[in-house]
């Protein structure tokens, strides 16, 4: 019971490493356990266990049913990759019973999480609560299928790779629940990838924004989706590790994603995030009348192209510029073909593609209040000797374009710049 005689509902999601096996099951159901002992009222989010859901791709995308015969189908895609979380929700439901926690599976359609009919990326409309409220308060563990939602036309939609964060978010939000608890295989959200820099920090706390920024650059710990509507539902969100006991110290554990107004220590950048997807793409000799980005960018556009970081600037000759584009790797060599075919209409002289980039970012909504956070930047690169290819900043984060060979280096520099080691 929480406050006032109201139960106080909790949200717990395991993602596939933390239900890869039986072993690893029996534990998370040991956690659930733990959280129901406390006087919580749980539902339970499971993932498919790892693997799982890539080797269900394959049956049913080109490596495997186009090779088999069979003709590639968005709603049936959607029938046999969300069978991963089925399995896991059952087993899981067992574990618990096993240790005398009562409980029950819920599968999309069960609760109904009713999404969109856009199939293999669908989004979550409602969340009908009642059915599920009644269940967790009367004191049976609801263990829920992530990943997948229910049509209105009765058939099975699922969220997008990652899409069980975002069931969690939903879940938590349509029962309003106190908290929603990521577990995952990393103990929270860090300065920046420990793999590259050993004095990088767990964050006890970070907003909601800047969690989104990060995970658009990169940081694969939660689906962007999932944030985005936890920002809006105001649920806070916490990241932990699954790979701790009950009776293990938990009060400090992971990761707390919130309101900015929620954190008491403020910091200026809150981490340094990096990405190799990005490739850079030059056009020289565009014509220098109003119209030509439009070109350019409306045709990518139409090619569903994302582009992210953009500078054009004048050439020595009169009359002409130069562009400087970045899009996606796997983008690169199809957005070369769709401006040379265009290279009338456009009218440049030649298209250069760029590989060898990487993308540092420095995040932290203590930006619009702080002068100089640029200044540290440049400054700390130009101390390395890293060149700058192109700039984009946002309210709360500056991005540069730098060679691929200096990533490491760089992203070192600016977490010691801006005292990220120390904190
Ligand atoms: N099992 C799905 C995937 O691998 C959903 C998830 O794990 O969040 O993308
Ligand atoms: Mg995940």
């Amino acid at each position: 019971m929480g406050v006032r005689g109201q139960v106080s509902r909790l949200v717990m999601k395991f993602g596939g490493t933390s239900v890869a096996d039986l072993e690893r099951i029996r534990r998370v159901a040991r956690l659930v356990n733990a959280e129901v002992q406390a006087g919580h009222s749980v539902a339970v989010v499971v993932s498919a266990m790892s693997g799982k859901t890539n080797e269900l791709v394959a049956w049913t995308d080109g490596s495997g049913a186009a090779a088999q015969g069979l003709a590639p189908s968005d709603d049936e895609y959607d029938v046999v990759v969300a069978s991963g979380e089925q399995v896991t929700a059952g087993l899981l439901a067992m574990a618990l019973r096993n240790i005398g926690v009562a409980a029950r599976s819920w599968l999309g359609w069960q609760i109904p999480i009713i999404a969109d009919d856009a199939h293999g990326r669908a989004r979550i409309d409602e969340v009908p609560p009642d059915k599920l409220a009644a269940a967790m308060d009367a004191g049976e563990v609801a263990v829920i299928a992530g990943f997948q939602g229910v049509t209105r036309d009765g058939r099975i939609a699922t969220l997008g790779r990652g899409g069980s964060d975002t069931s969690a978010v939903a879940i938590a939000a349509a029962v309003k629940a106190i908290r929603c608890d990521i577990y995952t295989d990393v103990d929270g959200v860090y300065t920046t990838d420990p793999r590259i820099e050993a004095k990088a920090r767990r964050l006890s706390k970070i907003s909601y924004e800047e969690m989104l920024e990060m995970a658009s650059l990169g940081a694969k710990v939660l689906q962007t989706r999932s944030v985005e509507l936890a920002m809006a539902q105001g649920v806070p969100l916490r990241v932990l590790s699954s790979f701790i006991e009950p009776g293990d110290d938990t009060a400090n554990a992971g990761t707390i994603v919130c309101d900015e107004e929620e954190i008491m220590e403020k910091r200026i950048v809150s981490g340094v995030a990096y990405s190799r997807d990005e490739a850079k793409i030059s056009l020289f000799g565009l014509p220098d009348h109003p119209g030509v980005s439009s070109e350019i960018f409306g045709r990518l556009a139409d090619a569903n192209v994302n582009v992210d970081m953009i500078v054009q600037s004048h050439a020595r000759t009169a009359d002409t510029a130069n562009m400087e584009f970045t899009v996606g790797k796997r983008d690169a060599a199809r957005t070369v073909e769709i401006v040379r075919a265009a290279q009338k209409e456009i009218g440049f002289d030649d298209v250069a593609v760029n590989e060898d980039v990487a993308k540092v970012s420095v995040i932290g909504v203590g930006m619009r209040s702080h002068t100089g956070v640029a200044k540290t930047m440049f400054g700390a690169l130009a101390e390395k000797g890293v060149n700058i290819q192109v700039i984009s900043t946002s309210e709360i984060k500056i991005s540069v374009l730098i060679d691929a060979a200096y990533t490491e280096l760089a992203v070192r520099a600016l977490h010691a710049a801006y005292g990220l080691d120390q904190l």
